[in-house]
């Protein structure tokens, strides 16, 4: 049995040596299907921004030396609205622009007064009623982002605000990397499909939704293979067709009972397995490998071990394919609001409840019956470690944990 931190090294470890620098190679996406796709490419300002002197207020650009009695009366000589050049306007002394939002500033002006503190006295005419700041109400050219500046880094996972920086430097098509296929299969003769009514002896299979929903929230792309019976045949068949994707994930049929043959077929296919026991509570008969390139693992059957288990290990393994800058657990740190008991062999992973309180994460465990109990895991909304050791952990100690909101 292997500690957690080991078991996710030796998948680091693999995935380092057998993943090559072109595994994931860089595709193009249109920008409208690249949110949450992983960056690969440095993203740099094809022009200033703003890219002229510009308005930031609908008002009159002014020369602020001219209005250091107030109220005070210019005369409006020219227009300057978005989209149109001022080559050609100039603000004298005594003289003001009318000016909208977004448009470039003419020569000799050097504030903009909104138009709130104007009075139009006449089509020539205007009374500002307050003085204006050097540079109030407009931005200067580059005041943002300098022509050829970096503005994304490769490796970044693309949010809703990079969409309009993408956008905003053309880049209508957005290199990122490709999504490893990760293959899910669910095996167990108790199994029925969601849409089915189980009989008394059976269940819905719910292991292939919430992998298949783990798997698209990692950045990769799930394929799901249905259900096989535990039989060396079905099994044989449909762990044959896993092989082919980047990752294979079978959840069940891993432990010691009489029908767990998941790990027989592996062999039989000569699948390499450099663990099967990790030191997790849940997710104790994890399975990792690989079979030629591909990923290969045996998740416990049980729904909260099966989900801890593709947290712990999978979705480390597939940000690193991704070449995702941040490659992190994910793991957030919080104060233990009251004493838990710790288990003397293994590290448990439990469901629970977080909050926000006095600057900080308060946690504690939330009710839950163990390992099959879905909808006690749906009632909290983390899950929390608690390393192993003897006795309790105290209140106030410090504990990592998992959102799951
Ligand atoms: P196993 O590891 O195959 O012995 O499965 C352990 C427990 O998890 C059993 O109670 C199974 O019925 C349950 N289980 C296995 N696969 C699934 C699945 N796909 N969806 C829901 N429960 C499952
Ligand atoms: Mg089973």
């Amino acid at each position: 049995m292997i500690a957690i931190e080991h078991g996710v090294e030796i998948v680091m470890a693999l995935a380092n040596s057998l993943a090559k620098p072109d595994r994931m190679p860089a595709e193009f996406v249109p920008l409208t299907d690249s949110l949450h796709r992983i960056l690969r490419e440095d993203v740099v300002a094809d022009s200033d921004s703003p890219r002229f002197d510009k308005a930031i207020r609908d008002g009159f650009a002014v020369r602020f030396e001219d209005l250091s009695t107030i109220p005070s009366e210019l005369q409006v000589v020219a227009e300057s609205r978005a989209g149109h050049s001022v080559s050609g306007i100039q603000v004298l002394p005594s003289t003001c622009c009318e000016i909208m939002t977004g448009a470039a500033l003419p020569e000799g002006a050097n504030a903009v007064v909104m138009v709130e503190h104007t009075e139009r006295l006449s089509p020539g005419r205007v009374r500002i009623l307050r003085g204006v700041r050097d540079g109030e109400g407009l931005l200067r050219k580059g005041a943002e982002v300098c022509e050829g500046e970096r503005i994304l880094e490769t490796g970044k996972k693309i949010q809703i605000p990079d969409i309009g920086t993408l956008a905003s430097v053309g880049k209508a098509q957005v290199a990122v990397s490709r999504r490893p296929r990760v293959a899910i299969l669910a095996t167990g003769d108790e199994l029925v499909e969601v849409s089915q009514i189980p009989d008394a002896a059976g269940i819905r299979n719910s292991n292939s939704y919430t992998l298949f929903a783990q798997v698209t929230e990692a950045g990769a792309e799930p394929a799901m293979l249905g259900i096989a019976r535990d039989t060396l045949e079905d099994l044989r068949e449909k762990i044959h067709i896993g092989l082919q994707q980047d990752i294979l994930l079978v959840s069940g049929g891993v432990s010691m009972g009489k029908y767990d043959f998941v790990e027989d077929v592996f062999a039989e296919f000569g699948v390499k397995v450099l663990f099967d026991q990790v030191a997790m509570k849940p997710g104790k008969p994890t399975v990792f490998g690989h079979c030629g390139e591909t990923f290969v693992f045996g998740l416990p059957g049980n729904p909260v071990s099966t989900m801890v288990a593709f947290q712990m290990f999978v979705r480390p393994l597939i940000l690193h394919l991704l070449k995702a800058g941040d490659s992190g657990s994910g793991m957030l740190e919080a104060q233990l609001d009251a004493a838990t008991k710790r288990d003397p062999a293994r590290t448990a992973v439990v469901p629970a409840l977080v909050h926000f309180a006095e600057g900080g994460y308060r946690i504690r465990t939330a009710p839950w019956k163990g390992s099959s109990d879905l909808a006690g895991l749906s009632r909290a909304n983390a899950l929390v470690v608690i390393p192993q050791g003897e006795g309790m952990l105290g209140a106030g100690e410090r504990v990592q944990f998992l959102t799951m909101e």
